[in-house]
């Protein structure tokens, strides 16, 4: 896999290869090079560009997803395939800048939106090549360039993405580097990024510290942080399909996504029904012994054991010792809401149930869960009532209802696609139009023609 990547990287016969440089200072030099190239030209012209890394995503989607797998040891191939065709079809580019206007006697005025210039992007894991793509064509689509500093256990595989952009913009006669990252980022070269004059934005997708580090930078932040979403099942749910649902959410791509199921809250009187079905459609329930193993392993000495991450359920439970059947995806057990296995946002394929002995009482519980993260939360039920009170009450950026997770990137669902849920600073999904600012253009006393 490396030979065939590093092949393919010499189609950049210059030696910063591709956008990718050695010191930060560069690669924000050549991004604001690029980027006063890209405000003067049309929109047309970004468009052409975004068409063209879309169909570069989708022609390398697969190899992305098998570096991505290698390079992290995390996620499955054929998922995070599906996941680049997804950004590929459905992250909004230049259609999402939209203009408002206001005419009348006073003449005209429009609300444009307009680039920030150089945006700072940190980019996590767990959906590295997944952030980088969605991430630039948002960003590109406003008029902006980008300084990703990805993971430093993603470098590969992100960098491989950043280099796929730079094609795409060079190959449609756009210019280079309209995306950077670095050869070797570090903790050290992302703080140099955030507290550098020419970058006005910066966008963080990953876990809390990394989001706080953004929004005490003194910039403009979009944090994308942590989610620990509970999924809650009452009484008037089809329960058979939403155990499907839920084994179908929370396995994706190893359970990876911030927006997948991560604990169940059922109802007292369906919460046999539904581990029966969930049994039936490849959960595999543990013994309280192997439970404790089980958390011994995940949890060691109560901080995640980050090697478990991503992993499938057999590999997890051939961790403990346990041979699972070949159908098993994904790892049950029930146990009180303080369990950490249920209350730490895990990424992995593992679902503690609680039960609940009424909908005020798995409301209360499921928002306990959500920690005000704020991030996503699911629900099966054909009760609109109890809909209504659990959105209202988790106050998430997403809630999707008696579909899996993954429905609410557009996937199964309506709506566009992003891998940057900015639950921390409110804009919520995040598309091209939060990557630019507003501004005001008045002419006065003309152009209304009414
Ligand atoms: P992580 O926080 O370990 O790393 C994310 C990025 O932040 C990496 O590039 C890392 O190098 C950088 N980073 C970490 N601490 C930093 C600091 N103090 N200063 C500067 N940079 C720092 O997260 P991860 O393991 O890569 O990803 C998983 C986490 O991200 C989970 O908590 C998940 O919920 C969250 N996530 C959120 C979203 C979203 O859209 N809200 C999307 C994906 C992942």
């Amino acid at each position: 896999m490396v030979r065939e990547v590093m092949a393919r990287m010499e189609r950049f016969p210059q030696k910063e290869q591709g956008g990718i440089f050695q010191n930060m200072e560069d690669a924000i030099m050549a991004a604001k090079k690029a980027q006063n190239i890209m405000q003067k030209m049309p929109m047309d012209f970004r468009e052409k560009i975004i068409c063209h890394i879309r169909k570069k995503t989708r022609e390398e989607g697969e190899l992305l997803a098998r570096m991505g797998v290698e390079e992290t040891g995390m996620g499955n191939v054929g998922d995070k395939t599906l996941k680049h065709l997804l950004l590929a079809d459905k992250t909004p580019g230049t259609e999402a800048i939209t203009t408002k206007a206001w005419s009348g006697d006073r003449g005209l005025t429009l609300t444009e939106r307009g680039p920030f210039g150089v945006i700072g992007a940190i980019t996590p894991c767990t959906n590295p090549s997944e952030t980088v793509l969605c991430n630039s064509i948002g960003m590109i689509a406003g008029g902006n360039t980008v300084v990703f500093c990805p993971h430093p256990q993603a470098v590969q595989v992100s960098n491989y993405a950043v280099q796929l952009v730079n094609q795409a913009s060079i190959e449609v006669g756009g210019p280079e580097n309209i995306v950077v990252s670095l050869h070797n980022p570090t903790m050290e070269t992302s703080s140099y990024m955030m507290k550098h004059k020419d970058i006005p934005l910066i966008v963080a997708t990953g876990g809390p510290l990394v989001v706080t580090a953004v929004l005490s930078s003194g910039k403009r932040g979009i944090g994308a942080g942590a989610g620990n979403p509970p999924v809650l099942v009452d009484e008037t749910a089809d329960i058979k399909k939403a155990a499907i649902d839920i084994i179908n959410g929370c396995t994706f791509d190893n359970n990876l996504p911030c927006i997948a199921e991560k604990e169940v809250v059922a109802l007292e009187q369906i919460t046999d029904e539904l581990i029966y079905y969930m049994k039936e459609n490849g959960g595999f329930f543990i013994s309280n012994e192997e439970l404790e193993r089980l958390t011994s392993l995940v949890m060691t000495k109560k901080v995640l054991n980050r090697s478990c991450v991503g992993r499938d359920a057999k590999t997890l439970l051939s961790m403990i010792g346990v041979k699972a059947p070949e159908e098993t995806r994904c790892i049950l057990f029930e146990g009180p809401k303080e369990h950490p296995l249920i209350a730490e946002e895990l990424m992995m394929p593992i679902l503690g149930i609680v039960r609940a002995r009424d909908i005020e009482d798995a409301i209360c519980q499921a928002v306990w869960l959500e920690h005000g993260n704020r991030h996503s939360a699911h629900m099966h039920s054909r009760n609109v009532e109890n809909l209504t009170r659990f959105g209202k009450a988790i106050d998430t950026a997403i809630f999707v209802k008696n579909a899996p997770s993954y429905a609410a990137l557009g996937f199964g669902g309506e709506g566009f696609c992003t891998f940057t849920i900015a639950s921390r600073t409110g804009e919520g999904l995040t598309c091209a139009s939060t990557f630019t600012k507003s501004r005001r253009c008045v002419m006065a006393d003309s152009l209304c023609i009414r």
